[in-house]
């Protein structure tokens, strides 16, 4: 006999929440006992940053179905050390005086600048919150990460705390993409929209364009926020960034009117923290 046992007795068993179709399947499968999770965490990036599709589905579909299943589905905001305020991404990127360009902008060559959005307000957030809730190097959490089969690629366990151990249940059980629609569907909810925030700068053209033609108001949000940062840029003497990878405003990259026939999936991600 070892100690193994008797940490693992008191192991924290968590799931890290995205919003998206593997995290929706992830949650009816162990609603059914498939998968060995009782506590689903959404770190959540902000209500004004989220995809708003996402914030819905969250609260009309995913928590009526946690909570109707005995499964925690909990929402961690991030809250700022010092002053112990909730600051969400949308809020840091804008707050008078910012000089924070936190997310993965693209510079005029198109290639994504280094990002910490993701540390920050993710991986960070679920950190914190396994450590508060008794994890330990010694007695570390188990974090579940939503990645599929087609997404091999993502799945990369360098990001992790002592605390935390990382596993991929849905990539062990050879799920795919196609599998979480069937799977969602089958516990009789709808499909959930894609997890992302919504000024992303990872979004492929054809979300772009999908965001133009079915909330032309979002779209002028994120216009205007690629312009204050700009603004910012030019007031620092720096070269302008992007939200697309055009090397153009995103007005002028996404014309009003295109209309783009296939979503290839591919977020530009390399974690498994955002999109799942
Ligand atoms: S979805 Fe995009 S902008 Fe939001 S935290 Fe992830 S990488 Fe950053």
């Amino acid at each position: 006999m070892n100690n193994h046992a008797s940490t693992s007795s008191a192991e924290l068993r968590t799931f890290s929440f995205g919003g998206g179709w593997q995290s929706m399947t992830a949650l009816v499968l162990a609603a059914r006992g498939e998968l060995d999770y009782r506590t689903f965490i959404m770190a959540n990036v902000g209500d004004d940053s989220e995809n708003p599709g996402t914030i819905t589905y969250l609260h009309r579909y995913a928590m009526p179905f946690a909570e109707a299943h005995g499964l925690e589905l909990a929402v961690v905001d991030r809250v700022m050390k010092r002053t112990k305020e909730v600051r969400t991404l949308y809020q840091d990127l804008t707050r008078e005086g910012s000089r924070s360009l936190k997310i993965p902008v693209r510079m005029s060559n198109g290639a994504p600048g280094t990002r910490s959005c993701t540390a920050s307000f993710k991986i960070k957030v679920i950190a914190d919150e396994l450590k508060r809730r008794g994890a330990t190097a010694d007695n570390p959490a188990t974090v579940g990460i939503g990645i599929s089969l087609d997404e091999i690629d993502r799945a990369n366990k360098r990001r992790c705390e002592p605390h935390e151990r990382i596993e991929y249940p849905l990539l062990e059980r050879g799920i795919r993409r196609i599998d979480c629609i069937r799977v969602i569907r089958s516990a009789g909810l709808p499909i959930p929209p894609k997890s992302s925030c919504w000024f992303c700068p990872f979004h492929r053209p054809e979300a772009w364009h999908e965001m133009r033609r079915t909330d032309p108001a979002l779209f002028e949000r994120a216009c205007q926020l690629e312009e204050l940062l700009n603004r910012r840029r030019d007031e620092l003497g720096k070269d302008h960034v992007y939200l697309t990878r055009f090397g153009m405003p995103l007005r002028r990259a996404i014309p009003d009117g295109v209309d783009t026939l296939f979503d290839e999936y591919d977020s530009g991600c390399d974690s498994g923290w955002c999109m799942t």
